[in-house]
């Protein structure tokens, strides 16, 4: 078997759920019972769930030993200190996660967190233990412009010279346009897999076996009927998903698809 298609069948799917603002505790437990008492779920596919921060505790505790993975939403990029209202990747990991989302794109444009924040971020989270998922993309106009590519390779690059491509060995990727998200608008299979594999060529040029192991997940309104043909491209492993996952039975149908 060629080493890409080899490296293809070796690499893991991932549905991670980001609640984002959103949620109940009562919602949660409900999830978090039907994730465990689905039997339909592909043996290739984990299932993380991302919800605020408040409710951390109580997923592990819902969670203990089952096969359902944990992550926050964001973290400070300081370790500890005066910064009221921050949490710390060393909090993160001590009630359970193992997963926080850097650079998602309402970070980035309603917070303010440019490339070189999220790239401290990152390394912030690996150096408490944590595994980041480094949210990339480009917004329409961006698109429209012949832009995507420079967008997400400069996002990609600001951690490459951070943390170094090793780094990656330890962290998912995930293409998010802006465009696609809460929007209804899915990029298409086609649409998607072409920066998939872009994203996957620009770490190759630096370390092919890196490139082949990173997890690359798709986000932006992906829904139980288009799942299945997203995650079947190539370069894709699985999605990160928003509003969708606040639904029980949409979320399953998209964990099934994995
Ligand atoms: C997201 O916010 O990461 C996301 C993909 O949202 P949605 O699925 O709602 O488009």
């Amino acid at each position: 078997m060629p080493n890409a298609q080899q490296d293809q069948a070796e690499r893991r799917h991932l549905v991670a759920g980001n609640w984002k603002m959103n949620g109940t505790a009562a919602l949660l437990r409900n999830m978090i019972s039907n994730l465990l008492d689905e039997s339909d779920l592909p043996a290739n596919t984990d299932v993380l769930l991302l919800p605020p921060f408040p409710y951390l505790t109580l997923a592990e505790s819902l969670i203990q030993d089952q096969p359902l993975l944990l992550g926050a939403q964001n973290l400070s990029a300081h370790e500890q200190g005066a910064h009221t209202g921050e949490v710390s990747a060393a909090m993160l990991a001590e009630v359970g996660c193992e997963y926080v989302l850097v650079g998602h794109s309402e970070r980035r444009e309603l917070h303010g967190e440019d490339d070189d924040l999220v790239a401290e971020k990152f390394v912030v989270a690996q150096r408490a233990g944590l595994r980041p998922i480094l949210c990339m993309g480009e917004s329409a106009k961006q698109r429209k412009n012949g832009l995507t590519e420079v967008i997400v390779k400069r996002q990609l690059q600001a951690v490459l010279d951070r943390a170094g491509v090793a780094a990656l060995g330890n962290a998912v990727l995930a293409y998010e346009p802006l465009w696609a998200i809460g929007t209804g608008k899915t990029a298409s299979p086609e649409q998607a897999q072409e920066v998939h594999a872009y994203i996957r060529q620009t770490i190759a040029a630096v370390d092919a076996r890196i490139a082949g192991q990173v997890q690359i997940l798709y986000g932006g309104s992906v829904k139980a009927d288009n799942a299945a043909d997203l995650f079947a491209q190539t370069d894709i492993d699985g999605g990160l998903i928003g509003g969708a996952s606040l639904q029980v039975e949409q979320f399953l149908g998209i964990c099934r698809a994995g």
